[in-house]
């Protein structure tokens, strides 16, 4: 009799089978050559960190997809990657900095950026080796990163592109600044949060042409330490209280600055008092309003949050005090009407170290988002919103088409320019001497040689003169030596919004000998899986950079999944102490038992639950697979099998009389075939958890409990034996084909057993058939 281990040990087997599969190729689209293609490219991981549960619900469900168009033969490729992560990763390596006594600021840019490189590729590997472990089939002889030079180039040619094309430009603009990590940021990267502060009304002194015109007016302000940066007082020019002010001049209390009375339709009536100062350096807003009445931008607060030498007593101060302070200064002359203590309001929040953001004017690269292209006639919010309602890319779950499409609508120009050293830096050089700090810069910050701001670590401040002292290139210009390459690199998210294409294109740079076509034929992709959160950061970035670049969508689905939450359907936190390490579990209770895991109850663009009991039962039913499929193996042994038979029957031809059955055997058989059309239909429609689900009830209840059972006695009786074992094999060997995407591990390990006693199965199930009913 054949020998088979009682029981299923998920750690002898899982990390030697992946081995196998890697080194046999069967990752590679090529293992079916003559297949229809069908890729998803990896969202590429963030190479600063492990991986964490949400990684883990990526990979099972790419993976599921992946390994179920694999074994319905199509030619499938999942290419996988790895982030560098600009911002991401800089803000995780400045912690760590911070915690050995050192910083980034004191720092030569090649050595940061050195380092930063060698922790990225030391996390990167780390990485690589855990979606082994959760039984990734992603063919590893096709990983990109983002900063390989072929990838570099081609965010080069883009950014090349948009400035020909006039959608890429450099303005001086407010911009939302963090004055802890010392760069901006971009819309997207600024966490509003709805926040309870004093609201002061402040009395200006005017100066009134009329006598009945009350000698102050009220304005009312959450940022007094502001009003040294004002340069005008506004009113709506419908509101009969003040129409009468308009022209006359007012003076900043604590000052003797006097700044003029304008009416601006930005004003609202009902907002304080109807009065507001303008105060364009700190307020975008306020900046906009500045540029239509041309008024002066004068700039009290600096890069470091704390005010400046244009506010007298106060400069040095931090925000918070300068404001105590500022107030406390102004109630002693009596220049406080009121403080209204509870008013409400949002704020821009830096979304990695939660500092206020702090707008500043300055000038930085910005990709428009919402105008047509010179050269091209492209427009990339339009041309995305397009090809989304054609249909041409479905969103699995429609309401995440709805908040596109809101978005997408109301979309601002996107900042690109970020002042830090970790990332692709921008392909544009200054002419030397030609360069200057744009006015607005120089007025406002008084800063005299522009050169020394584009030291690193912090950024390129610079403006160039006219279009001939500007050079945007792929190659650097000629003569060198008299230009100056601007200091910031890109937002992480224009490399990132150009993967699928630039994964596949520089797969052919790469590959040129060996003549691959990845681009042409794998492109555009099938699907793209990944967090909700990051619909706008990324999925609407490929889209619009998508069609931009190839005339082509990126993928034609977008799947969305939710974020995991513990049983009790909380977050997942460090301080609450529910997170789930998915390696750890994965050791403890095997990569399978994860996966199912994650997949059970969960469906697209919903939040995950799982819990350690869960992954237990799911290890389960591992167990139950092997235990039943064992019971089947060691029952069709017994009879000649040496030479592929079971019993007197050739196992080749798994064909079965129908008049043979008994009731039982019908009713597996119905079954069964009503399962391969569910679960097909299921993963069809990207219904995982639904397909999964069904599968769990069906093996364990229907095939194990109810089956195999009766087979027990049927087995016994000569008459029904045969029939009943070509049953057990067929049911049991296209269940393991099912199971497959979703437990790879343990249907693999049974799938070897089984392949000893039916010699007609292929070498592994991963390059199985999927069975059809
Ligand atoms: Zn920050």
């Amino acid at each position: 009799m054949k020998e088979i281990s009682k029981t299923y040990d998920h750690e002898k087997v899982e990390k030697a089978l992946y081995a196998k599969w890697e080194k046999a190729g069967y990752f590679k689209p090529e293992i079916n050559p003559d297949g229809e293609p069908f890729t998803i490219i990896m969202p590429p991981p963030n190479a600063n960190g492990s991986l964490h549960v949400g990684h883990a619900v990526f990979v099972t469900l790419e993976d599921i997809m992946t390994r179920y168009a694999r074994l319905q033969g199509k030619a499938a490729l999942w290419l996988p990657g790895a982030d560098h992560a600009g911002f991401e990763t800089q803000s995780v390596f400045e912690k760590k900095l911070e915690k050995e006594g050192r910083s980034r600021f004191k720092m030569p840019r090649e050595q940061l950026y050195e380092e930063t490189l060698k922790f990225t590729l030391e996390n990167k590997e780390i990485m690589e080796g855990q979606l082994r472990r959760l039984g990734a089939s992603c063919d590893w002889s096709r990983e990109k990163f983002t900063l390989d030079p072929a990838i570099i180039k081609i965010i080069y040619k883009t950014f090349v592109k948009l400035y020909e094309d006039g959608l890429a430009y450099r303005d001086v603009r407010p911009v939302n600044w963090c004055t802890k990590h010392q760069t901006s940021l971009s819309e997207l990267e600024v966490k509003y949060e709805e926040q309870t502060d004093p609201l002061y009304y402040i009395k200006y002194k005017v100066e009134s042409r009329k006598s009945e015109v009350e000698s102050h007016i009220i304005v009312a302000t959450v940022r007094p330490e502001t009003i040294f940066g004002d340069t005008a007082i506004a009113v709506n020019p419908n509101d009969k209280r003040f129409v009468e002010l308009v022209g006359s001049r007012a003076q900043i209390p604590l000052t003797d600055i006097e700044i003029p009375i304008i009416a601006d339709d930005m004003v609202d009536p009902k907002f304080g008092t109807g009065v507001v100062k303008i105060t364009p350096a700190h307020d975008p807003n306020d900046f906009e309003a500045g540029r239509r009445h041309n008024l002066e931008t004068r700039e009290v607060i600096d890069q470091y949050g704390r005010l400046n030498d244009k506010t007298g007593p106060f400069a040095g101060l931090k925000i918070l005090e300068s404001r105590r302070q500022v107030v406390e200064a102004m109630e002693k002359k009596g220049l406080i009407e009121k403080i209204d203590q509870n008013y409400v309001h949002s704020v821009g929040k830096c979304y990695k170290c939660g500092t206020v953001i702090e707008p500043r004017i300055l000038p930085q690269w910005f990709i428009a988002m919402d105008k047509k292209g010179k050269k091209s006639g492209k427009n990339l919010a339009k041309d995305a919103i397009t090809v989304v309602k054609n249909k041409e890319v479905s969103f699995v779950t429609p309401k995440f088409e709805k908040i596109f499409n809101h978005w997408m609508k109301n979309i601002r120009d996107w900042n690109i320019s970020r002042q830090i050293v970790w990332g692709i830096r921008l392909p544009v050089w200054y002419k030397k001497s030609k360069f200057v700090i744009s006015n607005e810069v120089e007025k406002s910050q008084g800063r005299q040689d522009p050169r020394a701001l584009l030291e690193p670590p912090t950024g390129g401040l610079a403006m160039a003169q006219d279009d001939k002292s500007v050079y945007v290139g792929i190659e650097p210009p000629k003569d060198i030596e008299n230009w100056e390459q601007d200091a910031d690199v890109f937002d992480t998210w224009f490399s990132s919004g150009q993967w699928p294409f630039a994964a596949l294109k520089a797969e052919e740079t790469r590959n040129k000998k060996q003549e691959t076509n990845d681009f042409d034929k794998f492109y555009p992709t099938a699907v793209m899986e990944t967090g909700w959160d990051i619909l706008f950061f990324w999925v609407a970035r490929m889209i619009m950079l998508g069609i931009y670049i190839t005339d082509e969508v990126p993928f034609k689905n977008v799947y969305l999944h939710g974020l995991v939450r513990d049983k009790d359907r909380m977050k997942m936190s460090k301080s609450k102490g529910n997170v789930i390490n998915p390696l750890g579990v994965s050791d403890e209770y095997g990569a399978d038992a994860v996966r199912m895991a994650l997949v059970f109850g969960t469906s697209a663009g919903n939040d995950a639950v799982i819990s350690e009991e869960k992954i237990r039962g799911m290890r389960n039913f591992s167990n139950k697979i092997w235990n039943a499929s064992r019971f089947v193996i060691l029952r069709v042994t017994e009879g000649d099998l040496q030479t592929g038979q079971i019993g007197a029957i050739r196992t080749d031809d798994l064909t079965i009389d129908s008049k043979d059955l008994t009731a039982a055997d019908k009713k597996i058989i119905q079954s069964h075939t009503e399962i391969i059309e569910y679960v097909s239909h299921k993963l069809d429609k990207y219904q995982f958890n639904q397909a999964g689900e069904d599968l769990y009830e069906y093996f364990w209840h229907t095939f194990c409990d109810d089956y195999i059972e009766i087979a027990k006695t049927q087995l016994d009786d000569d008459k029904t034996a045969e029939t009943t074992k070509k049953i057990l094999i067929k049911i049991l060997s296209e269940s393991l084909v099912l199971l497959h995407p979703f437990m790879p591990f343990v249907t693999e390990a049974v799938w070897q057993e089984l392949r000893q006693v039916y010699t007609k199965l292929p070498d592994s199930v991963m390059i199985a058939k999927w069975p059809r009913k």
